[in-house]
């Protein structure tokens, strides 16, 4: 029945997507809409229009376009970097003796390093459309500020990006990247904000989170003409952007009638598993195939599996819109742990109500056998995979090894996002045996929930 699957199933240039999906059209419950903090009302595009641009708003406020067109420039940037192969893991499966499929797709082939080149192109597009000077925006593990930084020199754009303190510290050399690439990159919190000095004293010490580095982005934003503020996850828009990984992994599978049963991806924001998963949520929705969706967050920052459905800031700063999602409170700091990029207090809105009714699921998994996974795929797959990108590997082992005990042939797909150069700190804690993991005890996130806004709708 199937036929010969390579080692790494690559689409035509004729079978590459040209539109984006929008699940949202497709959900029988919607996400909830942001709202706005004063109004307790749906923000509105207008309101919107202060911090994002024109396009972007569109994007992010349409739930009834079910495809999406991808403008012709941004096709053709994608053309440097895209399709990314669809690996079958051959030597993974023969070291794990299973006898499941395990294929990965792999967004690690450019400079950023990351999948978040998908949406930081279409973001810079976008702006550089509404005639704006620049953008601002935060970074985490580094791996956003990277990738916006490429788009930005790509379209002429000024880039002044906002990176959390201990990646700032730990990832030199990402710095270095944004920097050549021309952006401006602040450690956050910083003092060159007021929200960042409000932090700082509330905090004194801090090395900072993503929820920080956002306020203070979002306020860079608002103090200067000609700029917006661009998110790289949790946006409706940077879900659909992602869509491109989704749409170019079932090209591929259906070319070849491979049907997954199991789909796995890591949720930091939810950006890049909203994007692998949603053309098979669709169908899921659709009634016309059925998947096991599973999302998988580290067990320090359990957003998913610890955390509670309620309306919230996505800053620590509260400037921004409330958002309705699976959250730990936007007073919640993580640990610094080494998936920099898993460490956001919530979860994407589509994600959240998706799993809400129960489309998806979700797991948590701690960090030292988080790399166990990454360095057991490294010395077998050749690549040195992202922190983040390991989580889902950890859980895709484990359902390939949970398959050699019952002889189950199942096919298993999942998202290497990106790619681990930048990570040699963390790696070189693992490798002396001193990788700690702080996992949040119940009072700490009741203490956080409780600063929770209360907002009966
Ligand atoms: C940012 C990042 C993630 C997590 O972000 P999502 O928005 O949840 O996708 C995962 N992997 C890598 C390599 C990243 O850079």
């Amino acid at each position: 029945m199937n036929k010969d699957i390579p080692y790494k199933i690559y689409l035509e240039e004729t079978e590459v997507p040209k539109q984006w999906y929008n699940v949202r059209a497709d959900m029988v419950n919607k996400p909830a809409p942001l709202i706005n903090p004063g109004t307790l009302k749906p923000m509105t595009a207008e309101e919107l229009s202060g911090v994002f641009c024109d396009e972007l708003i569109a994007q992010e406020l349409n739930t009834t376009d079910a495809y999406i067109p991808i403008p012709d420039e941004i096709q053709k940037f994608y053309k440097m970097y895209r399709p990314s192969p669809l690996v079958r893991a051959y030597c993974l499966e023969e070291k794990l003796g299973t006898p499941a499929k395990i294929y990965y797709k792999f967004e690690g082939n450019n400079t950023s390093g990351s999948h978040k080149l998908n949406s930081a192109i279409a973001q810079a597009y976008y702006a550089k459309k509404q005639g704006l000077k620049g953008v601002t925006t935060e970074t985490g593990a580094g791996q956003w500020g990277t990738a916006l930084s490429m788009a930005c020199a790509y379209f002429g754009l000024d880039c002044l990006v906002y990176m959390v303190k201990v990646s700032y510290e730990q990832k030199p050399f990402r710095r270095e990247v944004m920097r050549t690439y021309g952006a401006t990159v602040t450690p956050s919190p910083s003092n060159t904000t007021e929200i960042g000095r409000k932090i700082l004293e509330r905090h004194p010490g801090t090395t900072g989170s993503l929820g920080c580095a956002i306020s203070e982005a979002v306020e860079a934003e608002l103090t200067r003409d000609g700029y917006k503020y661009v998110l790289g996850s949790v946006l409706n828009q940077v879900l659909l952007h992602q869509t491109i990984i989704g749409l170019e992994t079932k090209t591929a599978l259906e070319k070849y009638d491979i049907v997954p049963d199991i789909i796995i991806g890591c949720a930091g924001g939810g950006s890049n598993l909203g994007g692998l998963v949603s053309p098979f949520v669709g169908e899921k929705i659709k009634g016309n195939a059925d998947y096991r969706i599973i999302a998988v967050e580290p067990a320090s920052c359990p957003s998913f599996t610890r955390g509670k459905y309620a309306y919230d800031f996505c800053d620590t700063g509260k400037v921004c819109p409330l958002a309705k999602m699976y959250t730990l409170g936007s007073n919640f700091i993580p640990s610094p742990n080494h998936a920099g990029g898993l460490r956001y207090h919530g979860m994407s809105p589509v994600l959240s109500q998706l799993y809400h009714d129960g489309l998806i699921e979700a797991t948590s998994v701690g960090q030292k056998e988080v790399f166990d996974a990454a360095v057991q795929f490294a010395r077998v797959e050749g690549i040195l995979p992202a922190p983040e990108s390991s989580h889902a590997i950890r859980v895709a082992i484990d359902e390939a090894l949970r398959c050699k005990e019952t002889g189950e042939e199942k096919t298993i797909v999942f998202g290497l996002t990106g790619t681990g150069y930048f990570d040699m700190v963390a790696y070189g804690k693992y490798n002396d045996g001193e990788m700690e993991d702080y996992i949040p005890t119940d009072e700490e996130l009741e203490k956080s929930f409780a600063e929770l806004p209360q907002v009966n709708l």
